[in-house]
Parts: structure tokens; C-alpha cells; sequence
């Protein structure tokens, strides 16, 4: 799922009189090409960061550093937990398929069971968006209980929290009642110490019970006052039922929490139409409807979340 570098750019006026860096056309040799090519990218790469940006579907473990993931298997390796070898492949591999994607979902969950490593994910993660000048963060995240390791939905959340309060080199913003009207050009520009506005999503996982995803709603309620201000759902696309669900986001809905669902990552024709009927106030990712679908989505003025590289890559 998303990263720093996977997102979306809104343009200002600051930012008008900037031209896109165009892919120049080469008539030499083809070394010569790859050279101007490689130029081009790095252009458009770096007009790309300099552009403020908003990011509405950001997963909290799909936006861990490679290289604080490889860290954190490592010590797992060394602890005998987990085989270092078996997963550091599939942490560099870049072109995931789906359950390859699962899997590094799962190794997420092994990594992240003790609040120091959550509050310290969280941190990075800010601070690496905020450097590639995001301005307005919506980081979705799951509670999770684990009593084993003495962690609690409350405790995790506590910790994620306190990562966004640790990052020291931005002004993260996350409990006032309004978006600030300082111009963008402030907001993103480089003279000025930077600012990041991040909210919080509570993620209901595929795998939990109507309990557990009821508990994290409760919760998203009791968090309203620290920058949490909705509730998705998402996990194994495979995994659970509508049914189990449901129960929890009506609650939501009764709350007045608004909602964002994971909508038809695999042609799961049943679910689509129900989530679809539940209309919440935003659909993530949304790869695999058939025409009457998208008729319906479109009749409905869902806003979509997704990302275009899996878009392609599932289409
Ligand atoms: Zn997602």
C-alpha cells in the first residue's frame, strides 16, 4: 500500500508558474538517451517532491523505511523468531503480487508488537512524507490487543500518538478543529520551518470479530479529540465476512464517524454490492468492479482512493 513518494499532487499558486519537466526527445546514440531519460526523471522526480501534496490513503505499516524494516526482521532473525532470509526478499521486492503482499502484511503484525517500535514507525513515517512535502497526512492504522506482549488498541493507539509528537524537524499538527489558512507556499515552501496537519483512520482488520472492530470504533469516538477522525476497513481481501463487519460500521455511521471501506480488491461480487449499498463516505483502492459496479459507484458520488500503479497492475 502507500508510501512517501505514492502521492497525490494538488497544485497551487505558488507552484503555477512551475512547468512539469517534459521527457526531452533524443536524436543521438542511444547512450546518449538513457543519459537525457535519466535526466528527465530526476526532474520530473524533483518537481514531483516540491510540489505540496495531500495523502488520503496512507497505511501506517505500509509506509515503514525498507530499511527500518530490515532492521527490525533482523533482530527478529537473530531472536529466532522469524527467518531473516525468508522475508528480506520479499521486503525488497518492488513488483509484489497480491499474496506476497499478504504476506508482508503479516510481517508487519510480527514486527510491530511493542509500543517503542510502534511510536517510532509512526515518527518516521511522518517525517519521511513531511520531506517529500506532504502537507495534509491521513495515516490509517489497526489497534491491535495483544496481551502477550501487554499491548491493548488503547496502548497501540497511545503509542502512534506519541510518535507523531516525537517527530522533532516538523510542526505536526493533529488536535486543532481547522485546517489553517496559511498559504500552501508556507506550508511547503523551504524558508520556513515545515508544518504537517496528520489525521488518524482506525482500521478495522478483516481477521476481527464484531466485537473487536465494535471496540475499535468506541475507540475512534474516545480519540476524536486527538486527531482520529474516521474509521476504514481493510486487510486480506480474502479473509471474513461483510456480515462480521457490519455491526461496527453502522455503529460508526450512528456515531457520526465517518467511514472509508477497502472495495473490491478481488471480484468478491456479493461484497462489492453491499459495501457499495452502505455508502460510505470514501472506497478504497476499487480494482475489480464490473459495469453495473461502476454504474453504481459512479450514481453514488463515492469518492475513490487508489493508486494508479495497482490499479494497472490488477486491471
Ligand atoms: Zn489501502
Amino acid at each position: 500500500c502507500s508510501g512517501p513518494t505514492k502521492t497525490g499532487a494538488r497544485q497551487n499558486q505558488s507552484y503555477k508558474a512551475r512547468r512539469a519537466p517534459g521527457r526531452r526527445r533524443s536524436k543521438t546514440k542511444p547512450a546518449a538517451m538513457e543519459t537525457q531519460t535519466s535526466e528527465a526523471e530526476k526532474e520530473m522526480r524533483e518537481w514531483c517532491v516540491a510540489l505540496p501534496k495531500v495523502e488520503l490513503h496512507a497505511h501506517l505499516n505500509g509506509s515503514i523505511r525498507n530499511s527500518t524494516l530490515l532492521e527490525l526482521a533482523k533482530e527478529l532473525g537473530d531472536k529466532g523468531v522469524i527467518v531473516f532470509e525468508d522475508v528480506k526478499g520479499v521486503i525488497m521486492k518492488n513488483d509484489r503480487s497480491l499474496p506476497e503482499c499478504v504476506r508482508l502484511f503479516d510481517l508487519f503484525h510480527t514486527l510491530t508488537t511493542d509500543h517503542d517500535t510502534v511510536t517510532r514507525i509512526a515518527k518516521e513515517v511522518v517525517g519521511d512524507f513531511a520531506a517529500e512535502n506532504v502537507v495534509y497526512l491521513e495515516i490509517r492504522t489497526t489497534p491491535k490487543n495483544n496481551e502477550a506482549k501487554g499491548i491493548t488498541k488503547r496502548s497501540y493507539m497511545n503509542a502512534v500518538v506519541k510518535g507523531l509528537k516525537s517527530v522533532e524537524d516538523v510542526d505536526v499538527v493533529i488536535n486543532d478543529e481547522k485546517l489553517s489558512c496559511t498559504p500552501m507556499s508556507v506550508l511547503g515552501g523551504d524558508t520556513k520551518r515545515k508544518k504537517i496537519y496528520v489525521r488518524l483512520l482506525l482500521s478495522i482488520d478483516r481477521h476481527e470479530t464484531t466485537s473487536a472492530a465494535l471496540d475499535t470504533v468506541n475507540l475512534a469516538m474516545e480519540m476524536k479529540d486527538q486527531g482520529v477522525i474516521g474509521i476504514d476497513l481493510s486487510g486480506n481481501p480474502v479473509v471474513g465476512e461483510w456480515e462480521t463487519y457490519l455491526p461496527a460500521l453502522e455503529h460508526a455511521k450512528e456515531l457520526g464517524i465517518p467511514t472509508t471501506i477497502h472495495c473490491g480488491e478481488v471480484p468478491n461480487r456479493k461484497e462489492i454490492q453491499a459495501m457499495l449499498d452502505f455508502c460510505p463516505q470514501r472506497l478504497g483502492h476499487v480494482c475489480c468492479l464490473d459495469d453495473e459496479e461502476w454504474k453504481k459507484l459512479k450514481s453514488s458520488v463515492i469518492p475513490v482512493t487508489s493508486f494508479l500503479f495497482l490499479a494497472f497492475h490488477y486491471l
